[in-house]
């Protein structure tokens, strides 16, 4: 961006088109269904600005806000985003939406000039290490889609490793930036406790909850550290900025760092950490690296951490307490899942505790009530001195190794394994127990009591399944900015800059399993339409999912089919060369009609390839929208108003053949047969897909019949086509609306202080209270009281709308799209020329004017730009790294 070669809005484009085809592959996003747009829109809005303060800066004092300025980003969904739901994964925070943003998100968004394009999927109110406990299902490594993305930052780990982000924020309380990173071949990195406010973070275990930062590369990661460091009078235990972490921040982005040795430093290698579950590969790693830095200069020095031992233990005494007394505000009455919230009678009554006990058990998943039932044991008064008391005291003993090897051992830092082993299966996952699953977190637990900064950095990857192996820095209190120089060394030496993990959904081998993950639902939905007796809305539904993925399907067939011919000619053409044997000849000839074919199949394979891959590069969702279609006359007098009538009509005539209506809304003509401006509102399926091309300057050359002198004279007509807004869509649900009834006050009441015929309703989503208490009936006080709210919340949709409305129109103006010359008509030669697809010829000029040949020419034009989409997205988001597909 700052070459001017890319601009912000490209980005966050990609980003988005990306987040839309997520739930296929990693389901890393928390899509909050009724807000998507309003994510979308937001970040389409800041990346437009960030790119105006860009444009601005060479002519004017303006600047951009940082190296993050409209950069595209993701936050874990426990960390507050204005009017996004966040949920922490959880039911119990369903439609919870905060009313601000995080002091991270705050500052990074306002202050950095960051794009946020997405909320990310997690573990239930972060606990857990796989992934696998959040209401909205598991998230799939990119990297290997059976396999977990680790936890409980799922979400933020996998949306980094497959580009749809360029870094994302997740919480740590024990490990849970580091340990995703590890296993989806990215940097994730845990500052100290302090370092970063924790305001707005949805709190899990207090004393331990930390904002974490999971990027490409050890540089980025300290680049969005700086940005988020510093006071915050929102949160007491946070620190003054540090200078050093900034000068950090600086060197990274300059990249001028010319000196790579580790020459002074004294590293630590803890012997506790090489813990029986440390699989062979994971350890060689871990010396790998050790020998890298020393290589590097630095000095190893084995050391002794003898409480690494207990700390696990430790953690899962403290973390489940302090959870128990965090989460104890879910009490069903303020947050909650609507339809099992406690009613006012419920809260009111004897059995409120019975009340609230139901939905605290429908509002929490199996891994968080089985955390409250640990937590709230430990803590119970004859239980407290035996593990509570006991665990506060092995943390401080913990602490003290670490003091003991940093302060009186001088090391500089600890390198340790960031994991135990490589990702597990989620099929193995599901089938552990909690104890095991717990036991994933031995790394990374220790720095978390002692509040220590932490990374975990790609050292390489497995040699039998290919997935990234993680290693391990942990520094002394604030020193981020050591761990952020050593890393980056260490991540130069032994090249493992992820950066070409981004380009992973573009290849093949993903497309693959996205396919197959298709292939999978549909066989599920075919079971489910077998089932008996289902219901007739799951068997619409059931069909709807079914017909959008049966292209897929059928796609995915004609690869794979071939493939295999592929294969089995390469075997039949293996090993034949000319050979003199008569016997041989009829082989020969076999081998050389194999070779033949082979080429053919080369060259269509790829196309067909590349076909299945546009499948799940997502539409833009305005293609399933109806259109307006406008025309209107440009240069060229007359002759140009003739023209626009006739593109008029051939667009009245396409679309009588596609099966749309089309209903013309206004025509003002001119004196002769033409038209100077005329539109019409297209309505059908996939209407805005297939018109958009359309948009741009159409020119006509030819002999006008006033023309004595019989010279072509060439005349244009603009054509703009805009997504047709949807009608306003009132969708009242009960469940957001609170009804309260009460005495009716004032003065002519005759029911005043008698009975309760008052009638407030809360619509809780939008804030809108309105009060009926001139009827007499309770009943007929609720049935205006609704109609008035009805009208209220139509009156603020028809407001959005309006808006949506405008910002549409003048984004499309405001394009380049309608001034580029798109398409060149020469009827007396009979000749349409296309400029952006020039090596399609139409020779009917007769036959598209009626209305024929219009598909055509957008399936050409479809497939080059998804072909483009393809491209952008896999150069841009490698950032230029090599793919380092195994090692
Ligand atoms: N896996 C650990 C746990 O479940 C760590 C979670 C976290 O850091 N939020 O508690």
């Amino acid at each position: 961006m700052r070459q001017g070669t890319i601009a912000s809005t490209d980005l966050v484009h990609q980003a988005l088109v990306r987040i839309t085809s997520d739930e296929l592959t990693a389901n890393a996003f928390a899509r909050d269904d009724e807000r998507r747009e309003l994510v979308a829109a937001r970040a389409r809005r800041d990346a437009l600005a960030s790119d105006e303060r860009r444009r601005r800066m060479s002519s004017s004092e303006c600047s951009t806000r940082s190296a993050l300025d409209g950069v595209p980003f993701a936050v874990k969904e426990n960390i507050w985003v204005r009017d996004v739901e966040c949920a922490a994964g959880s039911a119990m925070l369903r439609g919870y939406r905060p009313s601000s943003d995080a002091a991270c998100v705050r500052a990074l968004r306002e202050c950095a000039g960051g794009v946020l394009v997405g909320m990310t999927n997690m573990d239930e109110f972060g606990m857990g290490s796989h992934g696998v406990t959040s209401k909205r299902g598991v998230v799939r490594n990119p990297l290997d889609v059976e396999r977990v993305a680790g936890g409980s930052s799922a979400g933020s780990a996998a949306c980094v490793a497959n580009g749809s982000a360029y870094y994302a924020l997740g919480s740590d309380t024990g490990g849970s930036v580091r340990l995703p990173a590890a296993y989806c071949g990215v940097v994730g990195l845990k500052p100290t406790y302090g370092r970063v406010s924790r305001h707005g973070l949805i709190a899990y275990c207090s004393s331990m909850d930390t904002v974490g930062v999971l990027a490409r590369t050890v540089g980025d990661a300290g680049i969005v550290l700086a940005a988020m460091q510093g006071e915050c009078a929102l949160d007491a235990t946070t620190v003054e900025r540090c200078a050093d972490l900034d000068a950090v921040a600086k060197e990274m982005l300059a990249e001028t760092v010319n000196d790579e040795s580790l020459r002074g430093v004294r590293v630590g290698i803890p012997e506790e950490y090489a813990v029986p579950e440390l699989t062979q590969e994971v350890y060689d790693a871990w010396n790998e690296t050790a020998r890298a830095m020393e290589d590097l200069g630095a000095e190893i020095v084995p050391v002794k951490m003898p409480h690494t031992e207990v700390a696990l233990a430790c953690y899962y005494i403290l973390a489940p307490a302090e959870a128990s007394s965090n989460l104890a505000r879910y009490d069903g009455v303020r947050y909650g899942d609507l339809t099992k919230k406690v009613t006012r009678e419920e809260f009111l009554g004897e059995e409120f505790q019975i009340a609230i006990a139901k939905a605290r058990s429908a509002g929490f998943g199996d891994e968080v009530r089985r955390r409250l039932l640990v937590g709230t044991f430990a803590l119970s008064s004859e239980r407290t001195a035996k593990y509570f008391t006991r665990a506060q005291i092995v943390r401080s003993l913990v602490m003290q190794d670490f003091t003991d090897v940093f302060d009186n051992g001088g090391v500089d830092l600890l390198l340790t394994p960031a994991s135990v082993s490589t990702a597990p299966k989620i099929k193995d996952v599901a089938a552990m127990r909690p104890e095991l699953a717990y036991a994933t977190d031995v790394m990374t637990v220790p720095a978390s009591l002692a509040g220590l900064p932490a990374m975990s950095m790609p050292a390489g990857r497995s040699r039998s399944s290919g997935m990234p192996i993680g290693v391990q820095l942990i520094a002394p209190r604030f020193r981020e900015s050591s761990l952020i120089r050593v890393g980056s060394k260490i991540e130069r030496a032994m090249n493992t800059s992820k950066r070409g993990y981004a380009t992973v959904i573009a290849s093949s081998s993903s497309i693959d399993s996205s396919a197959e993950l298709v292939l999978k639902r549909r066989d599920e939905l075919t079971a489910l339409l077998s089932e008996q007796g289902i219901a007739i809305d799951r068997v619409i539904k059931a069909n709807k999912e079914l017909s959008k993925l049966e292209p897929i399907v059928e796609q995915y067939r004609i690869v794979e089919a071939l493939r295999k011919e592929k294969a089995s000619l390469e075997q039949l053409t293996a090993g034949r060369t000319a050979s003199t044997d008569a016997d041989d000849e009829q082989d020969a000839e076999l081998a050389e009609l194999a070779r033949e074919e082979l080429r053919t199949i080369d060259q269509t394979l790829p196309k067909e390839e590349m076909i299945l891959q546009m499948m799940f590069l997502p539409k833009d969702e305005a293609d399933d929208r109806g259109a307006i279609l406008e025309v209107r006359a440009g240069t060229g007098g007359d002759e140009a108003a003739l023209f626009a009538a006739e593109l008029f009509r051939m667009y009245m005539l396409h679309s009588r053949k596609s099966g749309w209506s089309f209903q013309v809304l206004n025509i003002s003509e001119t004196d002769g047969k033409g038209v100077r401006e005329a539109s019409a509102e297209v309505l059908g399926d996939g209407v805005f897909g297939r018109l958009k091309f359309e948009s741009g300057v159409h020119r006509v050359q030819r002999v006008p019949e006033t023309e004595t002198l019989g010279r072509v004279h060439t005349s244009t007509a603009s054509v703009a086509v805009l997504p047709h807004a949807e009608e306003v869509e009132l969708d009242l649900k009960e469940e957001d609306v609170r009804i309260d009834t009460m005495r009716a006050s004032g003065a002519g009441g005759q029911h005043v202080n008698t009975t309760e015929s008052a009638v407030r309703l809360t619509h809780i989503p939008t804030g809108i209270v309105v009060v009926i208490q001139d009827e007499r009936s309770q009943h007929k006080n609720k049935a205006k009281a609704f109609s008035l709210l009805r009208a209220r919340l139509y009156e603020l949709e028809r407001e959005k709308l309006a808006k949506e409305r405008a910002e549409l129109r003048s984004s499309l103006i405001g394009s380049g799209d309608r001034s580029e010359r798109i398409r060149t008509y020469n009827f007396a030669a009979g000749r349409v020329k296309d400029h952006r697809a020039p090596e399609l010829t139409i020779g009917d000029t007769k036959a598209l004017m009626d209305g024929f040949l219009l598909d055509e020419i957008t399936d050409t034009l479809a497939l080059k730009r998804a072909e483009e989409l393809l491209k952008s997205v896999s150069s841009t988001m490698s950032g230029g790294g090599s793919n380092n597909s195994s090692s």
